[in-house]
């Protein structure tokens, strides 16, 4: 057995462990018998000193996310068993071999048991994101399990940690390939194309997340006027002109975004489509735009990264619906998000609330959203439900 030191819990600190939620918090530890170092493997001990759990040690307010419950061992053999599960639930949903799609995520971190880990499947790359310096140092290990479990289908796996990782213990964190290297960048998602650049692009390179909320924009656009806002890579433009849009507007204060949803748009459509890419602040030309539109998207970057800014959050998304429901046509659609992890399906629905009443409009809740199946929630860990959107009817 590996040569595992321990960390004690105050009394009545086991209790959310018992209910297997994976995260000890650092004011939950009564004592640890050395000094443990940043990512380094800890047994967590209750204070009858009974063994709990097993996991990575992290220097933050959350001490040790949880890889096991079980007193195991954590080799090559347990990382491939256990991205080996979380490549049965993408099979079980229909994504290892889909010809209409073949972007997803591959590993979730809580959500697939794998804390601190995140694998997104691009065609044949795998890129990985390190959220604790414990994946970290198992980066190795994590890629050489990816290119055996796909058998020769993954080229090549790009490690994207450095800015995601919450401290930097002196290790080279530079970004760049652990095995194999660039080839092709594009990816199909529900038959569209778009390109990827995961080397450079925010987060993994593409935001799989809205793959299901993409496709109902896409039934819902036939013959109306759209707009994207916070478009990124354009990802509901290019549904949006799938569904027979008349015209897509899509915005985004990132003229490298804008250029790429252009780039997406031209991919699938051509250089004709209806669609005019505009890099602006999406605040203010919500505000200021005199054009109304039959169907708008909101989907903001994360507004409250801590519980300490939500009210700030609460109050942007509240501004922002309520400009955006004065620009909606007589019986339109608003597809708004909210993917703040810190703002609960609750407040953000307060929020569109309160903005509804503010436009003065008739507002009736068409569909409530949320992040897809290859992004599953822990059921023992509710934090993981991130993703919030509604449809609402706007009369
Ligand atoms: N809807 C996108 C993902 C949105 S990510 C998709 O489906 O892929 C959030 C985007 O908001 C990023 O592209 C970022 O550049 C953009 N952004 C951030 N602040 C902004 C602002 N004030 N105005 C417009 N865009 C902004």
């Amino acid at each position: 057995m590996e040569d595992i030191k321990n960390i004690i819990l105050k009394r009545g600190k086991e209790e959310s462990l018992m209910r297997f939620h994976p995260w000890v918090f650092s004011g939950a530890i009564y004592s640890c018998d050395f000094e443990p170092q940043e990512g380094e493997l800890v047994n967590v001990l209750s204070s009858k000193r009974e063994f709990i759990a097993k996991g990575h040690f992290q220097p933050s307010s959350i001490a040790v996310r949880v890889l096991t419950f079980d007193n195991e061992e954590i080799d090559l053999k347990w990382w491939k068993s256990r991205l080996s599960t979380a490549y049965g639930l993408r099979k079980a949903i229909g994504l290892t071999d889909n010809p209409q799609t073949d972007c997803y995520r591959l590993v979730r971190g809580e959500g697939d048991g794998l804390p601190g880990l995140i694998v997104d499947i691009y065609s044949h790359t795998a890129v990985i994101q390190a959220h604790s310096a414990g994946i970290f140092n198992n980066l190795e290990i994590i890629a050489k399990c990816i290119v055996e479990l796909y058998e020769g289908r993954i080229e090549a796996v790009y490690n994207k940690s450095d800015g995601t990782l919450p401290f930097k213990s002196g290790v080279d964190m530079s970004d760049g390939y652990i095995f194999g290297q660039k080839h092709d960048v594009n990816v199909i998602e529900n038959g569209n194309k778009f390109s990827v650049n995961w080397e450079h692009g925010q987060k993994t390179g593409f935001f799989i997340d809205q793959r299901d909320n993409r496709e109902l924009v896409r039934k819902y656009s036939k013959g109306r006027t759209v707009l994207n806002t916070f478009c990124y890579t354009g990802g509901f433009s290019v549904y949006a002109l799938r569904g027979g849009v008349e015209k897509v507007d899509s915005v985004d204060s990132s003229a490298r975004a804008v250029e790429l949803a252009d780039l997406n748009v031209r991919m699938n459509f051509g250089e004709n489509a209806s669609h005019e890419a505009i890099a602006a602040d999406a605040f203010d030309f919500i505000r200021r735009t005199e054009k109304t539109y039959d169907l708008i998207i909101l989907d903001p970057p994360a507004f409250a990264k801590h519980h300490k800014v939500l009210g700030n959050a609460l109050q942007g998304y509240k501004r922002l619906n309520a400009n955006a429901m004065a620009r909606i046509n007589k019986e339109g659609i608003l597809f708004t998000f909210s993917c703040s992890q810190a703002v609960s399906k609750e407040q953000f629905r307060d929020a569109v609330f309160s903005a509804a009443a503010i436009s003065g409009r008739k507002v009736r809740i068409l569909h409530q959203l949320t992040q897809p199946a290859d992004h599953p929630v822990n059921i023992y860990h509710h934090e993981g439900e991130y993703l919030k959107g509604l449809v609402l009817y706007v009369e």
